[in-house]
């Protein structure tokens, strides 16, 4: 992208919608739909600014490696990536829910080494190995819930948002990792090749979500 582009990544659904209130007040709107248009590249009202709209767990790898300025993304995804080259300076306070271990009542307390299922393998294993508990991880890419149930593993770390989902198939929450919420991050090269524009936008949303947190 050119250096007078300011390019944000975003992912669809949640997130995107979610963010979209607090760009428009930054005054930045999109001219396409992504849930319509087959586009990658969003163009938005301001010609210098554009939207790329990718997978969330994607959108860290663009941030690091400065093909795209910012991005949003979930605290989840970042901890699962690492945060290389990445400045995060702003929480966004969108997409809330927790990081926890589930399972049947009781699972985690069987002695010896524990089988937990998981999309996020990288944060499962710092989890456990703060606590220096001995776990198996399996990678799974969706439907963790149904792990326990068919015995693939005796937990699993996933998103919790109601909790319904857990419910509806027979699992609790037994562990809180981590709370979540979408955050602002920003590639560090950008931050000092664009600084004027990139912190006046970080403080343009900052101030949108101080608005949108003292209106709730
Ligand atoms: P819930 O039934 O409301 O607890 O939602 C749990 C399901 O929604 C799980 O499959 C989670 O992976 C997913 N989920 C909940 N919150 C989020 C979030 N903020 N971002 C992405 N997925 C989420």
């Amino acid at each position: 992208m050119s250096n007078e582009t300011l390019t944000i990544a975003l992912s669809k659904g949640r997130i995107y919608k979610d963010t979209l209130p607090l760009l428009a007040a930054a005054g930045i709107t999109p001219v396409d739909d992504p849930e319509t248009s087959r586009k990658l590249i969003l163009d938005t009202n301001q010609p210098d600014v554009k939207l790329v709209v990718i997978r969330a767990s994607d959108v860290p790898t663009y941030v690091q490696y400065g093909a795209a300025d910012l991005g949003v993304s979930g605290k989840d995804v970042l901890m699962e990536h690492g945060g290389e080259g990445i400045y995060e300076p702003l929480d966004l306070r969108i997409a809330r829910c927790k990081l926890m271990v589930a399972g049947r009542p009781g699972a985690t307390e069987t002695p010896g080494r524990l089988r937990v299922a998981t999309k996020f393998v990288n944060t499962t294993r710092h989890y456990y190995a703060g606590k220096g508990r001995q776990v198996e991880i399996i990678k799974l890419y969706g439907s963790m819930e149904l792990a326990p149930i068919v015995g693939l593993a005796d937990c699993i770390v996933d998103l919790v948002d109601t909790g319904n989902t857990l419910r509806a198939n027979g699992l609790v929450p037994l562990e809180h990792i981590a709370d979540i919420s979408s955050r602002l991050v920003v590639n560090k090269a950008s931050m000092k090749m664009k600084s004027a524009r990139m912190k006046a936008l970080i403080q343009h949303l900052g101030e949108a979500v101080d608005r949108a947190a003292s209106a709730t």
